[in-house]
């Protein structure tokens, strides 16, 4: 029980921690590869900035330029012309909204890179950002109109180059600032992609390694499973063995101390000249001689059975004759509290059996269903035949058996343990031998059964 849950607890710890080195591992890789995609497309959107200023005669801000020219010719003037702080605010206000309104509506920049990325075979879904920096109206003096923080903020020698590693490693990824001026005004303003596919293409890249590591769990975990798996059996095996030393003791126990008792009866001064006395006590010893020779056969027996197959003596014979006979001496063993109903539909059919086993077979039925029964045992027997087949059901109206013990029943030395296991004797190999005897005549067993209602059990042979 120890070593179990002490394998049970280890293994539980040692799959979390795979588990979890997996999970850093990959978080690490995912990180890394993000960086890298960001970096990749940082420098890649650099040279199409480069390839659209040499090889177009726009830098794809044309019409924006113009529209802006015309706009801020006017509003230059008026701008100037406002007296008043608060109508000066809210006019600045307006200029914001246009200027930012036409640089995210009438650029073909967007177009450009786009072409460009897809040109080289790279990812080409991408939302652009725009972030104004800095508006100013000039005039003899200027006025701003809008100025960023971060603008404010910046050296001016970041301006030309402004890759910042903190803007790489977001996952936005800065392509470019621009600047547009006439004598009317002055505008500058950042560009900023992020790629709506980036984490499928990063899934797509890591797709290996994560496949590898999921494997490698699954393995481990299979592996955990089976071995805790046959722990557990061999458990089971082991306390059944346990069971079956404890069952087979009290059982030899029992012929032995009658012949102990029997021995010290023969030694008695008044019994040595009793006759009958010591004939009826020889008899009592011989028959308790006999009966612990069979259970020490029976043990030879099942190692034998699990070495080699059973060595069958095969006759044709017709099954409801032998069936009608080994019921017939079942029933004078008992007595009339037994009540055995029989039918037989089987045309006289013939099959071939070895005789002592399939005798052994039916017997070992019929004393379980009288021995697990709380009430008078009323035992049903019925045979019948398809084409191919004989079958033999006996049915009795006992304790039954559960379904999960019904799993094991035909196991070797198994008992249904009912609390106290001496109460009803056996060495559960009953029903072991029942299906090793239907097997080795090419059949099999099965078992119908509701605890509280009886059980059904049916032989299935060939003909
Ligand atoms: P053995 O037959 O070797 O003397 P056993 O009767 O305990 O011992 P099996 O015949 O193999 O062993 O039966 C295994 C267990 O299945 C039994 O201990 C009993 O709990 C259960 N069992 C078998 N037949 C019946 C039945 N007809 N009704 C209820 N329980 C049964
Ligand atoms: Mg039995």
């Amino acid at each position: 029980m120890k070593k179990r849950n002490t394998v049970l607890v280890l293994g539980i710890i040692s799959i979390v921690i795979l588990i979890s080195v997996q999970v850093f591992i990959i978080r690490g890789i995912w990180k890394q590869k993000d960086e890298m995609f960001a970096l990749r497309y940082t420098m890649r959107s650099q040279e199409a900035l480069n390839f659209i200023r040499r090889s177009m005669s726009t830098d794809g801000f044309d019409t924006v330029r113009i529209l802006l020219g015309n706009y801020s010719e006017k509003a230059n003037r008026e701008l100037h012309a406002i007296k008043d702080g608060k109508e000066l605010n809210a006019r600045k206000k307006d200029i914001l909204a246009y200027f930012t309104k036409v640089v995210n509506q009438e650029q073909d920049f967007s177009d450009l890179l786009s072409s460009y990325f897809k040109m080289r075979g790279l990812e080409n879904k991408f939302n652009s950002t725009i972030v104004v920096n800095d508006i100013e109206m000039i005039n003899n003096d200027t006025i701003v109109v809008y100025r960023s923080d971060g603008f404010l903020n910046r050296r001016p020698t970041d301006r030309g180059r402004r890759i910042l590693s903190s803007e790489i490693s977001g996952s936005r990824i800065f392509v470019n600032w621009f600047g547009m001026e006439d004598n009317n005004y002055r505008f500058r303003f950042d560009y900023w992609i992020d790629f709506s596919d980036k984490q499928k293409v990063i899934l797509k890249e890591s797709a290996a390694y994560l496949a590898m590591s999921g494997l490698s769990i699954i393995v481990v975990l299979i592996l955990f499973m089976t071995t805790y798996r046959n722990l557990m059996e061999e458990k089971r095996l082991s306390d059944l063995k346990t069971d079956f030393i404890n069952n087979m003791t009290h059982e030899l126990k029992t012929p032995l101390s009658t012949i102990t008792v029997a021995g010290k009866t023969l030694e008695m001064e008044q019994i040595r000249h009793n006759e009958a006395k010591i004939l009826e006590t020889a008899k009592l010893i011989g028959k308790q001689s006999i009966h612990l020779n069979q259970l020490i056969n029976l043990i030879l027996e099942i190692s034998m059975w699990e070495r080699t197959q059973f060595q069958l003596d095969k006759k044709n014979v017709k099954v409801d004759e032998l069936m009608n006979e080994i019921v017939e001496s079942f029933r004078s063993g008992y007595g009339n509290n037994v009540s055995i109903i029989q039918k037989y539909d089987l045309d006289g059919a013939k099959a071939d059996l070895d005789v002592v086993y399939f005798t052994t077979m039916i017997n070992n039925l019929l004393s379980n269903a009288v021995k697990y029964s709380d009430k008078d045992p009323e035992i049903y027997i019925e045979g019948f035949r398809d084409e191919e087949h004989i079958y033999i059901r006996v049915s009795d109206n006992g304790i039954g058996i559960s379904k999960v013990d019904q799993k094991h029943i035909f196991d070797k030395f198994y008992r249904v343990s009912t609390g106290n296991i001496h109460k009803i004797k056996g060495l559960g190999l009953g029903l072991y031998y029942v299906k090793r005897i239907a097997e080795s005549h090419g059949g099999e067993v099965n078992i119908d059964s509701k605890p509280g209602k009886g059980s059904i059990f049916t032989i299935t042979l060939p003909f």
